[in-house]
């Protein structure tokens, strides 16, 4: 069966949301499942179009924050790089297996130990773990019982923090470029977000945008350092000046710091939480995830004096209410590690960035500096494009090399010509893509050409 959807039928994604889509474009479905489409990325990945609904149906009724969502630009991404065979240096995940001991204290643990429910907080050899963890790599002083829970991801512990913090109407101060689960969670939990955009490509903060955000009904702030998709850490500066702006409208913080350990040059992370004033009104939030390169398992953790952590408990434990107890018991192994480990896997990261970085120079493109995370941006503007999500289309379907278009972190897309590549990669992999995308600057003709 063959079902032709036009464009107005798309539920839409800030990919398709692009408008290079010809108004009458039509995507054809086969079975009830969208086929790749030589049109455009929305027309090929983002419509799970179905069959026009009888129109004597009554509306679903759902709420609108998800019911009008799009499908998360990383999935949208790695869907397409399935589809057309590509490289997929888009959604950010390494394609090493992550450290063996790990995996097989995970293994162990799932096959001897223990596989019920865990305490709802974690299992307290791993809160005990991330204790003695932050106060060895970041100073800070973390009662495990009372000041430490473990989440089902970063994710979990964003959600959580945000139905806990916010009462509807409540203001929430955002920055842009944005991890595209803040908003649509922030909406949910009723609150009304007032976004600052930070400009390229040092992406910094600026008084007279905050004075400008901030105000009495400002009640959470939403921080994330280092900044994915920017690859960049917030200053010194940048830090002492939000954290003035937190004490003065007593606002708290919620930080997303899943990427504290993975910063290059000798550059070292600062948790906005050690900073006057701080320490009682910051929600700080972890993920086992980047630190150990094992994306897949999910287990977070969050941090935050006693009187916060009693509201945020009562939103996990409606949530998940526990993570996978072999998954806790290996990372607060990993946890343990000594600092050399630390070092030795920035040291890799750093590396691969250099690599991709370098190939991607001498190829002519424009890189951004990239000091943290497992991303580095590109600017495309000077190849002619306008739009970064037109330019992924164009890697992805003619080059086989798929990545992420900035304009999805930016709810207004003003930002709309940087593209993020993820360099977590072997080496063979990096030159793989680099192979493929010499075809942008020397004019050849794509792969599939
Ligand atoms: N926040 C940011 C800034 C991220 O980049 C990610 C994923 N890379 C997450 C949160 C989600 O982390 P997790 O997979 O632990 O849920
Ligand atoms: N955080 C990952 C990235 O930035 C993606 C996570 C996801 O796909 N949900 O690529």
């Amino acid at each position: 069966m063959s079902t032709f959807v036009s464009r107005t039928q798309c539920v839409g994604n800030r990919v398709c949301a692009a408008a290079h889509i010809p108004q009458d474009a039509a995507l054809m479905v086969e079975a009830g499942r969208a086929t790749p489409c030589r049109f455009t990325i929305c027309l090929a990945e983002i419509c799970h179009a179905e069959p026009p609904e009888a129109p004597s149906r009554a509306p679903r009724r759902m709420n609108t924050v998800f019911d009008t969502l799009p499908t998360t630009v990383f999935e949208t991404m790695s869907r397409l790089a399935r589809v057309h065979d590509a490289i997929n240096l888009g959604q950010g995940f390494p394609d090493d297996p992550g450290p063996a001991d790990l995996r097989e204290h995970g293994a162990r643990a799932l096959r001897d130990g223990w596989n019920q429910y865990p305490p709802m907080m974690g299992l307290p050899a791993l809160r005990e773990a991330v204790a003695a963890h932050y106060a060895l790599h970041q100073g800070l002083a973390l009662d495990p019982e009372t000041e430490v829970m473990v989440t089902s991801g970063a994710t979990e512990a964003l959600a959580g923090a945000l139905l806990a913090l916010i009462e509807p109407g409540d203001e929430v101060v955002l920055f842009a470029p944005m991890y595209d689960a803040y908003l649509p969670l922030v909406r949910r939990a009723g609150g009304v977000p007032r976004i600052v955009s930070l400009r390229p490509p040092a992406f910094r903060l600026d008084e007279a945008a905050l004075a400008e955000a901030f105000g009495d009904r400002t009640r959470v702030v939403v921080l994330n350092n280092p900044l994915n998709p920017s690859a960049t850490l917030f200053g010194h500066d940048d830090l002492d000046l939000l954290a003035r702006y937190c004490r003065r409208f007593d606002v708290t913080a919620l930080c997303d710091e899943v990427w504290e350990h993975v910063v290059f040059d000798g550059a070292g992370h600062r948790p906005l939480m050690a900073l006057p004033g701080m320490r009682e009104r910051t929600v700080k939030v972890g993920s086992a995830g980047k630190i150990f390169s094992l994306t897949g398992w999910k287990v977070g953790f969050v941090m935050a004096d006693a009187r916060l952590m009693r509201g945020l408990a009562k939103a996990h434990q409606f949530l998940t209410f526990t993570t996978p107890p072999n998954l806790q018991e290996a990372v607060a192994f990993g946890l343990g590690k000594p600092l050399p480990w630390f070092e030795a896997m920035r040291a890799g990261y750093a590396r691969s960035r250099d690599r991709l970085a370098g190939g991607l120079r001498d190829l002519g493109f424009e890189v951004l500096p990239a000091g943290a995370t497992w991303f580095l941006n590109i600017d495309v503007a000077n190849l002619g494009y306008a739009d970064d999500a037109a330019f992924c289309e164009a890697l992805v379907t003619r080059h086989g090399v798929a990545a992420i278009p900035v304009s999805a972190f930016y709810p207004d897309g003003s930002v709309r010509t940087l593209v993020r590549l993820c360099f977590a990669k072997a080496d063979a992999t990096l030159d793989a893509a680099l192979d493929r995308m010499s075809g942008f600057r020397s004019g050849r003709p794509g792969r599939s050409a």
